[in-house]
């Protein structure tokens, strides 16, 4: 079975072809990738009309690049995927509209795909895929949750933020550093100069006794610490305010992410989303998972942004437990869908 994923939620337009057996992790053949990053940002941020205009520019030629790549016919697709959400309304329906065309010319029937899901899946198109159960810290641009996952479809929330995103609190701190956006890598890249012990920031809700984040304090200090500073500020300050917020962020995710994994007994962490990619936060939980005995499984680095690689994985993996695509139904999204809201597969699959 080869799928076809689509994914356009926000400002990366991605495809990619994805091969499934019946049993087995799927493979990847090909993906490709354009972010937008460079157009939005002259904004300080995602321009929503803009987003969606360029995924209509990107989406055919990507998918002809891919299809190349992979060395696969898209009279042999089998299935195409998109994401339905959640994320910008008018990008989400580039994708879906793509998608449902393309499918409908084809005679082939269509897969809406929830983007955390395709996140949360990430890491089982890498080297060393992960097995069910497991803890899953899933840490975008604009979600910081904690799940159990018993398998695809079967999440239960242990924790979120409460307020911003991991992402989020990188993104915003870097901007008021004058940074850049999205400006996560780049901080990161700066606190490897910075001394994180010249600023004590604040780690709200380390000690709140359950499984929630708050992260939008620490943009409050930092913005504090900035205007401190006004036009005093030096190279070697920036740097500084960087090491002290990455190591905030990162000392709650890791806490945070050991209390989940002792709270349930597993002995699996998988990690997903953007944030993922960030050395410090894959070092430290490299070091206390292994005091544990608890294996840690991350996303190849270029999949840990958004990507189509995810969403076609997403729907191999949920056929392959025996969900069913739609034919010609018209198609819809949602800007707005809690990945706790995503249906169970209920269909057993065909042996
Ligand atoms: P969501 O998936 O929640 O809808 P999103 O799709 O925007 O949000 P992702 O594409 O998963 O999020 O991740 C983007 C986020 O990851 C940005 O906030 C970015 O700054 C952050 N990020 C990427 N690389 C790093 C890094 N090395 N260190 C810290 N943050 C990073
Ligand atoms: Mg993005
Ligand atoms: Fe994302």
């Amino acid at each position: 079975m080869k799928v076809l994923g689509v994914e356009s939620s926000c400002d990366e337009t991605g495809v990619a072809v994805v091969e499934a057996t019946p049993t087995g992790v799927p493979k990847l053949r090909a993906h490709a990738l354009h972010s937008q990053i460079d157009m939005h940002q002259a904004y300080g941020g995602v321009v929503p009309e803009l987003a969606s205009r360029d995924h209509i520019r990107r989406v055919v030629p990507l998918t002809r690049q891919v299809l190349a790549e992979a060395g696969v016919d898209l009279a042999e697709i089998d299935v195409v995927a998109f994401t339905r959400g959640p994320g910008l309304a008018g990008a989400l329906l580039v994708g879906a509209g793509v998608a449902c065309s393309l499918a409908a010319a084809l005679g082939k029937p269509v897969f809406g795909v929830h983007h955390l899901e395709g996140h949360l899946l990430s890491p089982f198109l890498a080297s060393d895929p992960p097995e069910f159960p497991f803890v899953a810290l899933l840490v975008s641009g604009g979600h910081t949750q904690l799940m159990r996952v018993d398998d695809v479809g079967q999440y239960e929330l242990l924790g979120e933020s409460i307020d911003d995103a991991a992402g989020e609190a990188f993104d915003k701190s870097a901007k008021l550093l004058g940074l850049g956006y999205p400006g996560g890598p780049v901080l990161a890249r700066l606190a490897a100069f910075g001394d994180a012990s010249a600023y004590s920031l604040p780690r709200p809700l380390l000690h709140s006794g359950n499984l929630d984040f708050s992260f939008a304090g620490l943009k409050t200090a930092v913005r504090t610490q900035v205007l401190k500073l006004g036009t005093n500020v030096c190279e070697q300050d920036k740097a500084n305010i960087a090491a002290a917020t990455q190591e905030a962020i990162v000392d709650v995710l890791v806490r945070k992410s050991i209390a989940a994994l002792k709270q349930t007994g597993l002995r699996r962490l998988v990690v997903a989303g953007g944030v993922g990619a960030n050395t410090m936060l894959r070092e430290q939980l490299n070091a206390q998972c292994a005091k544990r005995q608890v294996r840690v499984h991350y996303p190849e680095l270029a999949l840990c942004t958004d990507n189509g690689a995810m969403i076609a994985l997403a729907a191999a993996m949920r056929l392959q437990r025996g969900a069913v695509p739609g034919f010609d139904q018209g198609f819809d999204v949602r800007p707005r869908w809690p990945l706790t809201e995503v249906q169970p597969i209920e269909v057993q699959p065909i042996a």
